[in-house]
């Protein structure tokens, strides 16, 4: 099983391959404000629920402060080092998700919560593997993925 979603991702990271670079950018973008568009992350938080962002020295300190914490604190409180020595989460989902898939410190969330899942970013061929492991995690990368691969197979036809 875990060898076919390997099959298939690989795939999928092959024909976005072949898409020109120049081109790539261009392609993400109008497939995100166009699937974003329709998508309510509210009804789904699963990149909260399954995997965490990386916090910066920035957004642990404006964290920290917002709860009224020392960073060493804050850090010890929520977050652990990763192999690559990154602060993470401790746990998933994450621990400000509320009940009702809303973040509890929503307007100082970490930069990488704003930021995901990243398909509205300049140089995307840079970020393609993350980008096809992302579209496993997030149903809207997997519409997004999905429309550029369409979209491009109907213009070889
Ligand atoms: S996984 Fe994607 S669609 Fe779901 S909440 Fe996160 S960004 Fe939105
Ligand atoms: S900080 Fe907020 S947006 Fe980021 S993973 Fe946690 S609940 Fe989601």
């Amino acid at each position: 099983m875990k060898q076919k979603a390997k099959n298939q991702r690989d795939e999928v990271l092959k024909e976005l391959k072949k898409i020109p670079k120049t081109r790539l950018d261009e392609k993400f973008h109008q497939a995100h404000d166009s699937v974003f568009k329709k998508t309510d992350c509210l009804t789904c938080a699963n990149c909260c629920k399954t995997t965490g962002p990386l916090f910066t020295s920035t957004d642990i300190q404006r964290l920290a402060k917002l709860f009224k914490m020392k960073n060493h604190d804050f850090t010890v409180t929520y977050l652990r080092q990763d192999e690559e020595g990154d602060y993470v989460l401790k746990s998933v989902p994450c621990q400000f998700l509320q009940t009702d898939n809303k973040c509890f410190i929503y307007e100082e969330r970490p930069l990488a919560c704003r930021e995901y899942p990243h398909t509205n970013r300049k140089n995307m061929q840079q970020i393609l593997g993350l980008t096809v492991i992302n579209a496993e995690i997030c149903p809207a990368v997997e519409q997004i993925v999905n429309q550029i691969l369409l979209k491009n197979k109907q213009i070889d036809l």
